[in-house]
């Protein structure tokens, strides 16, 4: 892009001329539908015979097994060459080289690749709020409304990809009311499997063990990022990502609470009741079992839903079917679904259309008057417990002036303008006279030539908010996945925040270009990785540290088993990677003899670097000083502030950074010395905390979150926290960085007296892996029992101040969808009038 100074927005109109082509037509079928006279489902197909069915093609009908991976793109390969209705693609290449192959089906002109282009540009348009009204109204009324259908992000989640391919013949074949309303009121983005390596594994997660959905904002993963990228061209009003669950029933929206603040009242009214009116009407009509306003919230901005709906104002929603029923049960009810909110979408396209632009509009208007959209409770019962704080927020700005943030900041800029988001960098420098960087107080400042300045007045308002804000507000103390995302802060990256009506000198920036590939660090040490165990803890961040490790630093590395270990394998190791699992796993793989020789590995001058359960195996093992303790404030994934020593862990991190802390152990030393980074002490205005917590300051301050030790002639260097949680958190990656290749740490000696006192504290750890965890007040406790008896679940339960905490039995580390009892458990609370201080399924 050229630079060019800023233009007034009424000015900018000009091309869209070029907009008012006519396009495919298509109002009979609309007025049918308008008149109810077409029922989407009890409609009789009529059916084109050039259609290739999946008996012809696979040699079984859709829904009689789970398709695989090539049976599906075999089946949608097929039904693109038959189908002038069909456009098939390819939007990325999972990490094991699959293909994540797509279809876009509507009016042959329409998917053309000349349709395709004047869609892609009125939605463009439609998304632009300086689009005068006249061209606005023009587009809606002749635009395909893009609907998204997407299934299996988690591999082992099936049915929604069968179902999907049932859509897409249909949409092909069907020559009836109910097909021709869609069809010629929409074109339908159809993707099947947005995990086929997953789905080959029969495994939630991809290849490197990523979650693909909480990968959303980040797009560290191929599978995510492709994902993205065809989504920005073909940008959706609605995306459905159909799930399996190991609860019974079938879930779709309305939503749990909490629902992020920022999802317009336009995407949670389509949300509830265009689409959940409709899907409960039709369940309703033929019987099936559903459930909704429980269990799945809205909040976390990595999921399929949120994305949708925060960053494309779309009505983004999570299907869910239950996974014990049988495949013909499973693919018919996610077939429904996905048809009947297809139908929905398509019956008020015009009206649709209209409200996304205006909405839009609404976007920019609240980001010039800097107005945050407040928190709101959506379910009957639940109270709010924050809200958005009353105080403009206009421009956020990003510094430049660290030159040890410079690739930080680019790759933080790259991520907002891979979203569509308008990014400035001053020409002048800008006085602002409420300059206010992150958790910090507001003072006046002048921000330099050079810096990021990211205006509220811009169509992806509620896109900027939810990445660049300075904590989630978070509305409701239910907790389906982590509270703290904010991207300047998991950067390390200095920058603020201003209310103030500015007029700042600036040009939009550059494109940032991708990085470059990575290339080996010169004279790297010899690194090896030991998993604790086969748990999701331990695939999560064993795999989050192989993608680090490979794609961000081409660092080469081999596994190391408790085997090799025991067998004396360590011998031609420099550093030892121990992340997160289960330590009892891991120790008693050891066994006595694995386990000495590896404290004897480190105490002749290996170098020990563990996380989370690597620390609490290091306390185990008498290699590290660290005391770990049971935490007793509640915390589901927020980003606390940590000061850094000066030493060899901080370089090019800083005095500070944040720590993504998530119910972890409160470690402390009894060496001061050993400290390399800690939570600043309670009471002092360095605390800050993005995201919810619940007795945090109390718990955490002034304790530790890294120990560098001395060992013998080796080191240790633990994290109480994951340095690379979900590989978003770049900055304190860095430290990570640090301690695996930078110089040896200082004086702390980790000694035969502090290592045995630490060892005690460890083995008196509750060994509870990915445990819900319960807290409420002690007048509810007994009732909450109560609930968790009936349920027949096992529990510790632990008496703090002012709130009683039950940490419950997750048996096998289930993932929250997984959970079968959880939704008994939100049930029985409300039913028993027990209003939660925190529920953490995560
Ligand atoms: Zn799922």
């Amino acid at each position: 892009m050229t630079r060019r100074p800023l233009i007034p927005l009424a000015a900018a109109a000009s091309v869209l001329v070029a907009l008012l082509l006519p396009a495919v037509p298509a109002q009979a079928a609309q007025a049918a539908v308008a008149t109810g006279a077409c029922d989407p489902v009890q409609t009789t197909p009529v059916l084109r015979p050039d259609v290739p069915t999946a008996t012809e093609v696979l040699g079984f009908p859709l829904g009689e097994r789970d398709v695989t991976t090539a049976e599906s793109d075999a089946y949608l390969q097929a039904v693109d060459a038959a189908s002038p209705r069909v456009a098939g693609g390819t939007l990325a290449t999972s990490v094991r080289g699959r293909p994540l192959r797509y279809a876009v089906v509507g009016r042959p002109g329409n998917v053309n690749p000349g349709g395709l282009a004047r869609i892609s540009t009125a939605a463009a348009a439609l998304r632009d709020p300086r689009t005068p009204p006249a061209v606005a109204r023009r587009l809606a009324a002749t635009t395909p409304a893009i609907l998204w259908i997407a299934g299996n992000v988690h591999g082992n989640e099936e049915s929604g990809t069968d179902a999907a391919l049932r859509v897409l013949y249909e949409l092909a074949a069907r020559e009836d009311c109910a097909a021709d309303r869609i069809l010629d009121n929409a074109i339908v983005v159809l993707l099947p499997t947005q995990n086929p390596d997953g789905r080959e594994a029969d495994a939630r997660r991809n290849a490197y063990g990523f979650d693909l959905n909480r990968d959303w904002f980040a797009r560290t993963q191929p599978e995510t990022d492709g994902k993205l990228q065809l989504l920005r061209r073909l940008p959706p009003v609605l995306f459905v990502d159909a799930h399996e669950m190991g609860r019974e029933s079938f879930f779709f929206p309305p939503n749990a609470d909490p629902i992020y603040h920022e999802i317009t009242d336009e995407s949670v009214s389509w949300i509830n009741d265009l689409y959940g009116g409709a899907l409960i009407a039709e369940f309703t009509r033929q019987g099936i079992p559903f459930f909704n306003r429980d269990v799945y919230d809205l909040f976390y901005m990595g999921y399929g839903d949120t994305v949708p709906s925060t960053g494309f104002i779309a009505a983004g929603m999570t299907f869910e079917k239950a996974n014990g029923d049988p495949a013909p049960r499973r693919v018919y009810e996610q077939y429904l679904t996905q048809w009947v909110s297809l139908s929905a979408a398509t019956a008020r396209k015009h009206e649709l259309l209209t409200a996304w632009h205006a909405a839009y509009v609404e976007a920019y208007e609240q980001g010039r008057a800097g107005a945050l959209e407040p928190n709101e409770i959506v379910n009957p019962g639940n109270e709010l417990v924050t809200q958005v704080p009353d105080r403009p927020v206009r421009h956020y700005f990003l510094r430049t002036d660290d030159p040890a943030k410079a690739e930080e900041v680019q790759a933080l800029v790259r991520r907002l303008q891979r979203m569509d988001v308008q990014v400035n960098r001053l020409v002048r420098p800008l006085r602002v006279p409420d300059y206010t960087p992150y958790h910090r107080s507001a003072r006046s400042t002048v921000l330099p030539v050079g810096t990021y300045w990211i205006p509220m007045a811009q169509a992806q308002k509620h896109w900027v908010q939810a990445m660049l804000n300075e904590d989630t507000y978070t509305p409701f103390p239910y907790f389906y996945d982590v509270t703290g995302w904010s991207n300047p802060l998991l950067f390390n990256v200095a920058g603020g925040y201003s209310g103030a009506v500015l007029r700042p000198l600036a040009v939009r920036a550059r494109p940032v270009p991708a990085p470059a590939a990575p290339r080996p660090p010169a004279g790297a040490p010899t690194v090896g990785v030991f998993q604790l165990g086969t748990g999701s803890s331990a695939i999560e961040s064993s795999g989050w540290l192989r993608w680090l490790l490979e794609r961000k630093w081409a660092l080469p590395y081999r596994e190391v088993t408790a085997a090799d270990i025991a067998a004396g394998g360590l011998s031609d190791v420099d550093v030892l990677l121990v992340p997160n699992g289960s330590a009892a796993a891991g120790a008693q793989a050891l066994g006595a003899t694995g386990s000495a020789a590896l404290a004897a590995w480190v105490r002749a001058g290996g170098r020990y670097v563990g996380w989370r359960a690597g620390t609490e195996l290091a306390a185990l093992l008498g290699i590290s000083s660290a005391v770990l303790a049971e935490p007793t404030s509640d915390v589901p994934g927020s980003l606390f502030r940590v000061s850094v020593a000066p030493g060899p862990l901080a370089r090019g991190v800083g005095r500070e950074a944040w720590a993504f802390y998530e119910y972890d152990w409160v470690m402390r030393s009894p060496d001061p010395a050993a400290v390399a980074v800690s939570f600043p002490p309670a009471g002092s205005e360095d605390f800050a905390v993005s995201g919810f917590e619940r007795g945090a300051e109390a718990d955490l301050g002034g304790t530790a979150a890294v120990l560098d030790e001395r060992v013998g002639s080796g080191r240790s260097v633990v994290f109480s926290v994951e340095p690379n949680f979900r590989a978003f958190t770049d900055g304190t990656q860095e430290i990570l960085r640090n301690a695996i290749l930078g110089p040896a740490g200082g004086a702390a000696v980790a000694t035969a007296a502090t290592s045995a006192r630490a060892a005690a504290a460890a083995r008196g750890l509750s060994d509870l892996r990915r445990p819900v965890r319960l807290s409420v007040t002690p007048a509810d406790a007994a009732a909450a029992a109560a609930v968790l008896d009936r349920a027949g679940l096992a529990y510790e339960r632990r008496t703090g101040a002012g709130s009683v905490r039950f940490a419950v039995v997750n048996r096998g580390e289930l993932d929250a969808d997984q959970l079968p009892w959880l939704d008994t458990v939100v049930r029985g609370l409300r039913a028993a009038g027990v209003t939660p201080l925190a529920l953490s399924a995560l």
